[in-house]
């Protein structure tokens, strides 16, 4: 069948239906468009699991800071369209903001703090708040059985797991390996911003957190050892400004002082005017 692209939000949800009376599940890929392999990754990977696969492209205001990204954040329709089709897509759903957000919408979901207060929560103060509405208005909006979320925002993925868990939400949420490119950086729309000067020193965030598997992997188990080796590689570039580097426990996020099975690093650097993001395990 041709993939659709929908608009409304009655209509996303009678395209749905009809596909779940047809014997279909659902499978949901939220995204913010400027769609790349790791967009396409979750996309292969919901229609592989036989799901009729709705893509959900929607710049959500509610999650950019007043200072940060939302105006020039990159919006281009066409290739979406083409990356959500060769990857599988039944439906692209492009709500507009007026109906996600009419006049005198005042609803908010916020995961507790434990989540979502510090590491990217620190800096982007309401960042997980927007995240957290306008998955559960998705999620409202589609129905889905299960929903696709990157490892890349390891952060988000737990707050949406949270969120599932806490609000009895009737679908799975599916993980899915982050998709890097050659030189290791972790594929984002965001990389558009970087100068080829900034691209060029970019890959050794991935360096920095590699370096720390590798101390993990030689069965150091101390986290500020294993911090150091990590914190030396970014400092060797001295255009990164970290903003956070953490050991952390994967399911809960709390730091860690030693190694612990879970254990991830997480990493946010500033790069030019771009932030940008990674994780890995330990
Ligand atoms: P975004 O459009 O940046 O909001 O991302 C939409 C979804 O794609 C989120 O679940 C992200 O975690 C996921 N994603 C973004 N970049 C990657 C990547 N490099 N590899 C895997 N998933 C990704």
């Amino acid at each position: 069948m041709q993939m659709q692209r929908i608009e409304g939000i009655t209509d996303v949800l009678r395209a749905v239906k009809a596909a779940r009376r047809g014997g279909r599940r659902i499978g949901l890929v939220p995204t913010m468009g400027a769609l790349h392999r790791g967009h396409a990754a979750l996309i292969e990977r919901a229609a592989g699991d036989g799901c009729f696969t709705v893509v959900s492209i929607f710049v959500n205001p509610t999650q950019f800071g007043p200072n940060e990204d939302l105006a020039r954040y990159p919006r281009p329709l066409e290739s979406d369209l083409q990356v959500a089709m060769a990857a599988g897509a039944d439906v692209v759903f492009t709500p507009a903001t007026a109906e996600v957000y009419p006049p005198g919408f005042d609803t908010w979901v916020e995961v507790g703090g434990e989540l979502t207060a510090r590491l990217c929560g620190a800096s982007r103060p309401g960042h997980f708040r927007g995240v957290a509405t306008i998955v559960l208005k998705l999620f409202n909006m589609t129905e889905p059985d299960r929903a696709y979320f990157g490892e890349k925002d390891y952060q988000q993925l737990q707050v949406i797991r949270r969120l599932t868990r806490d609000l009895d939400l009737p679908l799975e949420v599916v993980p899915v390996p982050t998709v890097r490119e050659e030189d290791g950086l972790a594929m984002s729309s965001r990389n558009k911003y970087l100068s080829s000067e900034a691209r060029a020193v970019a890959p050794w965030l991935y360096k920095a957190l590699k370096t720390a598997a590798e101390a993990a992997a030689a069965s150091e188990r101390n986290a500020g050892i294993i911090r150091r080796h990590a914190l030396e590689v970014i400092a060797s570039q001295p255009a990164f400004q970290i903003d956070y580097l953490e050991i952390v426990d994967g399911d809960s996020l709390r730091p860690l002082d030693e190694l612990q099975p879970g254990a991830m690093m997480l990493a946010a650097v500033r790069l030019g005017g771009t932030r940008l993001i990674d994780n890995i395990r330990l």
